[in-house]
């Protein structure tokens, strides 16, 4: 369902709170080390500013476990928001109390008010009803721009919203268009391309994936367990002994749906987890016993990169190796050279995917490259994110 964003609504004059996700890293000074999640959220905040609304921002910044504690203020990114907008924004001393509400009710049109961690109270990941009122008493409107924080049914993801009329920001907007359309009406063939270390963290996604796309590419660690499925031996490879019978039913369900599942053929083999390690690339089926498969080989990601230029929707969501290592980095850089030069719509979910994108320098070829990690694999196992949910429709 379409969601309702901030561009169908009138904001003139009113309190705006805006949920963003500002959770950046920062050093032992403070000093944020990747502003892309500030960056991302100004889109929303530009809108809402320029259509003279009064700007409430709230966020969360890692884990205070509900205690105010200072190494976790969002002081720092509210002198950072202030750059880069050339613009004042003040800081609250608290996401709540009596203090902050005078400060929220004295907001004029195009003021901008950033909140202190809602994280300092621990009301707000019980997702407290009182706690998320106090919430909604300092607004008139609620924003969600938190992609990543949706997948939580917290205070200021979710509960607030039962309070005061609820509108998806840009970000959220993007990121629901783009991953929604792949899953629910994808341009064909639709290929995707699930790797990462185990098969236990991306069952889900499988299954739900397996319902929807022509191809799915399995590389990685979690390839090992599938095909051990198969019958082959893996030598020391990383395996889940205990999720071969489910890779064996996955592998018969994409048979039954007509899906085309992809398998490593060959892959690089070393008998030491070391980056210095001599290493091979062997045919699947010649896998010694004291190795171990730490990439997918040459002929696999040949086939699997042919995949992928021929898809007109690509998600993808996990490396094919252990690409911190150089020796075994090729399968997943072809992968993504392979996504940059894919003419269809290209899009990555997952940090180590991400991370892996970005060390290939080819981040900016891709359609779209999701904000949040949990958040995205939760949406591409088709559940329903509780951060969205309150969402209003646009028929609504
Ligand atoms: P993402 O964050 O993109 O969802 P995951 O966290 O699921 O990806 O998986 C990434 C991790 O999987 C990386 O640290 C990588 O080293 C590891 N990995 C990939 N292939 C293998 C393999 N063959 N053996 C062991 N670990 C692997
Ligand atoms: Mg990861």
């Amino acid at each position: 369902m379409d969601k309702m964003g901030i561009d169908e609504i009138a904001v003139k004059g009113e309190r705006v709170f805006v949920r963003v996700d500002f959770n950046v890293p920062m050093d032992d000074q403070q000093v944020i080390t990747d502003d892309t999640r500030i960056r991302a959220a100004l889109p929303t905040v530009k809108h809402l500013v320029d259509n003279g609304a009064r700007v409430i921002l709230a966020s969360h910044l890692g884990r205070p476990k509900g205690k105010v504690d200072p190494r976790y203020s969002l002081a720092p990114v509210a002198g950072h928001l202030s750059q880069l907008l050339q613009q004042d924004v003040q800081m609250a001393p608290d996401c709540v109390g009596t203090e902050v509400k005078v400060l929220a009710d004295g907001l004029r049109d195009g003021q901008i008010l950033i909140l202190e961690n809602v994280r300092y109270h621990a009301e707000e990941e019980k997702n407290d009803p009182d706690f998320a009122r106090s919430l909604a008493d300092l607004a008139d409107i609620y924003v969600n721009d938190a992609f990543g924080a949706a997948h939580r049914a917290h205070a200021s993801t979710e509960g607030i919203a039962k309070y005061i009329p609820a509108y998806a920001g840009f970000l959220m907007k993007k990121e629901l268009d783009i991953l929604g359309q792949a899953l629910s009406n994808p341009n064909r063939p639709f290929a995707a391309i699930i790797g990462g270390a185990k098969v236990s963290d991306k069952i889900g996604v499988i299954d739900n994936l397996l319902k929807k796309v022509d191809a799915l590419i399995i590389g990685g660690g979690m390839a090992n367990t599938f095909l051990k499925a198969q019958g082959f031996e893996v030598g020391k490879s990383l395996i889940e002994p205990d999720k071969i019978d489910l890779a064996a039913e996955l592998i018969r369900q994409a048979e039954q749906r007509g899906v085309k599942l992809m398998l490593p053929a060959d892959v690089v083999v070393t008998r030491e987890f070391k980056a210095d390690a001599p290493f091979r690339v062997a045919e699947v089926n010649a896998i010694q016993a004291d190795e171990m498969a730490l990439d997918i080989g040459p002929a696999s990601a040949k086939s699997f990169a042919d995949t992928v230029l021929a898809a007109q929707t690509v998600i993808w969501n996990g490396p094919m190796g252990v690409f911190e290592m150089d020796n075994f980095a090729r399968g997943t850089e072809q992968i993504a050279q392979a996504m940059a030069e894919c003419t269809g719509t290209t899009i990555i979910g997952g940090g180590d995917s991400v991370a892996a994108v970005e060390k290939v320098g080819v981040a900016e070829k891709m359609t779209h490259i999701s904000t949040g990690g949990g958040a995205s694999l939760e949406f591409l196992e088709g559940k329903t994110l509780p951060g969205v949910a309150i969402l209003k429709d646009k028929n609504e």
